[in-house]
């Protein structure tokens, strides 16, 4: 299909180093040859390579910037179509001239994801494949970036086609059985044969749904809080969390954050420390707010830190917090066990409960690795370390991969109460059309334009 020539700045907003303006489409590569002046004309260049030369103003010879040009011919590209990247050195006022000047020729300014969506409607990329691009913008750990690129890569894909190769095995066998009701015999054999088949797909969708929870996790960070009472060191942990654990953060041009987020990184797991503000800035704000307010705090935590200070005996705001904790997630930190101890360690993990108890030192740093294998165990039995690639982790995902799994339960059910077998076809077809809704086979264009919209400007 052919579409328009669109342009974009594909690089982050803001005073970079480099500025690079991509354009896409038929008229991507003579649009960029009357803006650039160099030893050779950009339509007679080989496809691939890089030039360097100036950009003018094409109304009146002016040179607007030096530049470095890649040209790239379809259909080895992003888009399946041309491509050109202008890579500009000047600040943002000089890349915004050369971007006002491209769209005043035969271009029109991309939509955010336009080039990824081209990609996919050209059917370079699927749509798992898609949204992954957009995960790996937005990937606040080493892991997550991980998890994107074999996303990015086709794991998710390979294995729902597979699935679907499954299921359509079965229809298919479904189909004979239908085609050819004199055969009774076929009857009782694909009833049989249907439980077979869809238990087996069935435990393919419940391995990856076993991933999601984890998947999550790397995509959005787990959700921690950390509470205790006044002076117990909360300020001191997350210090001592962020400064030594630089989250990877990318900003995402054109969205501005309203919440202000914290991500560390601890053996390979992002948190996202929550009300980092007020635990930092005006330190004592999350004190005062008392354990009333220390609730609401919780209700969105995936992991809360519990600090004591091993140098007081615990009171009752201690032990409160302690109950409201008793069934989240959740690892207690006597902090402070260089000053003599007051507090009693055996009512602290009677107290605790199911929860583990470390010891730590803020002060002297002793017990914070004790803490990040102890978060890595709670959250990733079997280690983090391997195939990170193969998590489910996109919440559009996950709720297909649901709802397939509950029309095949349904389907086997059917087929075990000996139900009539176009009644269990249907639920098969239908967890055939979910599955693919996430590669985009069975997806509508309103769907499609909607998760696009998401992307940023310049992908
Ligand atoms: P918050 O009120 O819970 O945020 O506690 P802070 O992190 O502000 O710490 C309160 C005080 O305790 C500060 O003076 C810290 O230096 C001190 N502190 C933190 N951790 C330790 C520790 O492990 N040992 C000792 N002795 N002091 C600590
Ligand atoms: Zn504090």
């Amino acid at each position: 299909m052919d579409y328009d020539t669109i342009a974009a700045i594909a690089t982050p907003l803001g005073e970079g180093a480099i500025s690079i303006i991509r354009l896409s489409g038929p008229e991507a590569i003579a649009t960029a040859d009357k803006l650039f002046k160099g030893a050779k004309s950009l339509n007679d260049v080989a496809s691939h390579t890089i030039h360097y030369g100036k950009i003018i103003d094409p109304e009146n010879g002016r040179e607007i910037e030096e530049a470095m040009v890649s040209v790239m011919r379809q259909p080895k590209t992003f888009t399946r179509e041309d491509v050109v990247e202008i890579n500009c050195h000047g600040g943002l006022v000089s890349v915004n001239r050369v971007l006002e000047k491209v769209l005043q020729q035969d271009v029109r300014l991309a939509e955010p994801g336009e080039f990824t969506k081209r990609a996919f409607l050209n059917g370079r990329i699927d749509l798992s494949q898609a949204e992954a691009v957009m995960d790996l913008i937005r990937a606040k750990s080493d892991k997550a970036i991980q998890a994107a690129l074999g996303q990015m890569d086709g794991h998710l894909s390979r294995k729902v086609h597979e699935l679907r190769a499954q299921l359509l095995a079965i229809l298919a066998a479904v189909e004979v059985n239908i085609d050819y009701p004199e055969y009774d015999d076929a009857e009782v054999m694909t009833n049989r044969l249907l439980c077979e088949k869809g238990a087996v797909v069935i435990a393919q969708l419940k391995n990856l749904l076993a991933t999601a929870k984890q998947g999550r996790i790397l995509r959005d960070g787990l959700a921690t809080a950390i509470i205790g009472r006044p002076n117990v060191g909360k300020s001191s942990l997350m210090n001592q969390l962020t400064h030594e654990n630089k989250a990877i953060v990318t900003d995402i041009p054109g969205t501005t954050r309203d919440v202000i987020e914290e991500y560390v990184t601890l053996n390979g797991i992002p948190l996202k420390l929550i009300d980092t503000a007020g635990i930092r800035d005006t330190d004592d704000i999350v004190e005062k707010i008392g354990v009333s307010r220390s609730r609401a705090a919780l209700k969105s935590a995936d992991l809360v830190l519990f600090l004591l200070n091993a140098s007081q005996p615990l009171d009752d705001e201690d032990r409160q917090l302690m109950a409201i904790i008793r069934d989240m997630p959740a690892i207690i930190i006597v902090n402070k066990i260089d000053l003599p101890a007051k507090l009693s360690f055996a009512e602290v993990e009677a107290l605790a409960g199911a929860h583990p108890v470390l010891r730590l030192s803020l002060l002297n740093e002793t017990g914070i690795s004790a803490l990040e294998n102890k978060i890595s165990e709670l959250f990733f039995d079997e280690g983090i370390e391997k195939n990170e690639a193969d998590y489910l982790s996109n919440p559009r995902h996950i709720a297909l991969i649901r709802k397939a799994e509950k029309a095949l339960v349904e389907a086997v059910n059917a087929a075990k109460s000996g139900l009539p077998v176009d009644m269990v076809q249907i639920d098969i077809q239908n967890a055939w059309n979910l599955l693919g809704e996430i590669v985009g086979e069975t997806v509508s264009d309103q769907l499609i334009n909607e998760l696009f919209s998401k992307f940023c400007l310049g992908k």
